[in-house]
């Protein structure tokens, strides 16, 4: 992988304790979390893979081509699901993540902060 991290291990390492799982309900029989997504086309993305809820968990690290599924969104725009092919349930575009999307909701915020405040000091 062109844009991979050069040694996975300490990379994961360095990527904390917590990966949460990407894919919906809890009927599958082995979680994944992206890594690291791939510019090449087709895609090929870096998973990481788990099963178990106990310590030790058994992982592994794959690059899975990525889910070959759109859909339309009007003329020109579609949503493709950033999913790995042949995932398990349903396309990412049916996941509904509320704590991903307060994160995402309170760093717009915040960046909307500090543009509007762009001269005073950052301590
Ligand atoms: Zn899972
Ligand atoms: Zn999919």
């Amino acid at each position: 992988m062109e844009h991979g991290p050069d040694n996975a291990a300490l990379w994961l390492y360095e990527l904390g304790e917590y990966q949460l799982c990407e894919l919906a309900g809890d009927g599958h029989a082995e979680h994944a979390s992206m890594l690291c997504n791939d510019d090449a086309r087709p895609p090929q993305d870096l998973w990481l893979l788990w099963t178990g809820e106990d310590e030790p968990r058994k992982t592994r690290i794959a690059e899975l081509p990525a889910c070959p599924a759109a859909i339309n969104r009007g003329r020109t725009n579609a949503w493709h699901c950033i999913l790995f092919a042949e995932h398990p349930a349903v396309h990412s575009w049916e996941i509904s993540d509320p704590l991903g999307d307060l994160i995402k909701q309170q760093a717009k915020e915040e960046a909307y902060r500090r543009f509007d405040q762009p001269d005073q000091d950052p301590d």
